[in-house]
């Protein structure tokens, strides 16, 4: 590997590829790992993203993964490093932001760490301290019901101070909208006065690119994916990352195509409705058969075979809401799902021997037991599809493109017109 620029730590999985696209999109080839990885990565990227699920383990544990995804990440090389959480800032009284933002400052032998969730592109901004998803107040948002994380309280440099012995201050609007010096200033200010936190308001991507650039020299940031908007620059202004970058190219893997989908949810049903209704080829899982011991798998290859040859084909175990219902009912939540998805598991490494190197995947669930079948494990970003959902190359033994979509995302057309765009 070469030594990347930035290195970046994300409290869970979709948070990690939103940032990546951020980095992807400012010109940076951003690799995504899945976990601290075992041993070095054979990849030439600009940054790298090491998705964690820490964000509600106990703190210890999430403290812990995060320190062993630093010391990784600084034995790659990278000389800045990013913490990434949610744009809501998702955590209890206990953390996990405060003592994982903690230890990172103490093994990074830092002071002063910036905090800016903001992401104005999706209706996040910060304001005198205070959180707004879209007009209203964090604390009014669906936020305040969340099951694991309620966010009760807007005022983050309070809901911050709960968090963490280090004392939180504010470099309030005012003082950002006056651009790059005044907060530059704010930082050098902050710290002299024996602050380790500084939560940083933003109601735009100006904001964001001004408190980036101001940053340039913090060896810790933390954030939402928005203010990761003003890094690449401050790389590009160093000569350190080329001016026209072509980040978001991935190389030509070939091969034949499908489409693997375990998503039941409503725009995933109306994918497979539409790529039904263009023509083409498609096969339904039937859990009740498979729970039976009926070789599904093996009928699918069969038929999949004589098909390929001519264009992809679409492999579904996703149904309606009383469909699945009534399927749970039968076997029970947790032994349908594994069912459905140990069948694509295997049908996508069976596919991968007829020279399917291309795969749509539909379910966030479903895609994570994909990638482990497929032995991917780490991911190259490249240029979106839809919003939230980029062409990926995933590295292992075999290079493999990877689309892999969470439930609700995508247009109805999403199946076609990923492959489409292939990289
Ligand atoms: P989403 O991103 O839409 O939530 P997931 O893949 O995360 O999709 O979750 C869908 C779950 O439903 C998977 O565990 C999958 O195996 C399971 N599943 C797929 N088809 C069926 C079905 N016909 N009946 C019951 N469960 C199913």
């Amino acid at each position: 590997m070469n030594q990347p620029l930035l290195g970046c730590i994300a409290d869970d999985f979709t948070g990690g590829t939103d940032l990546a696209s951020m980095l992807v999109r400012g010109g940076m080839r951003t690799l995504q790992v899945i976990g601290v990885p075992e041993g070095p990565i054979d990849a030439d990227v600009d940054a790298v993203v090491i998705a964690l699920k820490s964000r509600t383990l106990s703190a210890a544990e999430a403290v812990a993964q995060s320190l062993a995804a630093l010391g990784w990440l600084k034995q790659a090389g990278c000389r800045q490093f990013f913490f990434k959480y949610c744009s809501t800032f998702d955590s209890t009284p206990r953390g996990n932001i405060g003592p994982v933002a903690d230890a990172l400052l103490d093994a990074l032998n830092a002071q002063l760490a910036l905090a800016c969730p903001a992401f104005p592109e999706n209706q996040r901004t910060l304001f005198n301290g205070h959180l707004f998803v879209g007009d209203v107040l964090l604390s009014e948002s669906g936020m305040r019901h969340h099951p694991l994380t309620p966010m009760i309280d807007a005022n983050l440099v309070r809901v911050l101070q709960q968090q963490t012995a280090r004392r939180v201050g504010l470099v309030p609007h005012a003082v950002v909208s006056q651009g790059v010096d005044a907060v530059r200033r704010a930082f050098t200010r902050a710290q002299s006065d024996g602050l380790g936190y500084v939560i940083v308001d933003a109601t735009n991507n100006l904001d964001l690119k001004v408190i980036g650039e101001a940053a340039a020299n913090h060896v810790l940031i933390t954030g939402g994916s928005g203010v990761a908007i003003g890094l690449p620059d401050n790389f590009k202004r160093a000569g350190l990352l080329p001016d026209a970058a072509s980040a978001a190219d991935l190389p030509h893997v070939g091969g034949r195509s499908a489409v693997l989908s375990g998503s039941c949810s409503v725009a995933t049903n109306g994918q497979v409705d539409h790529w039904q209704q263009s023509g083409r080829p498609s096969f339904a899982l039937a859990p009740l058969l498979l729970a039976e011991g009926h070789d599904q798998v093996s009928e699918v290859l069969q038929w999949a075979k004589s098909l390929l040859a001519a264009g992809p084909v679409l492999v579904y175990g996703s149904a309606r809401p009383e469909a699945v219902k009534a399927v749970q009912q039968r076997l029970g939540v947790a032994a349908a799902s594994e069912i459905v998805e140990r069948a694509l598991s295997q049908i996508a490494l069976g596919l991968r021997d007829l020279g399917v190197n291309t795969f749509v995947v539909a379910g966030g669930e479903t895609s994570g037991a994909v990638v482990k079948a497929l032995g991917v494990d780490a991911l190259r970003i490249g240029a979106p599809i839809d919003p939230g959902v980029p062409w990926t190359l995933g590295l292992g033994k075999h290079p493999v493109a990877l689309a892999l979509k969470s439930g609700n995302f995508g247009t109805r057309d999403f199946f076609s017109k990923a492959l489409e765009l292939v990289p």
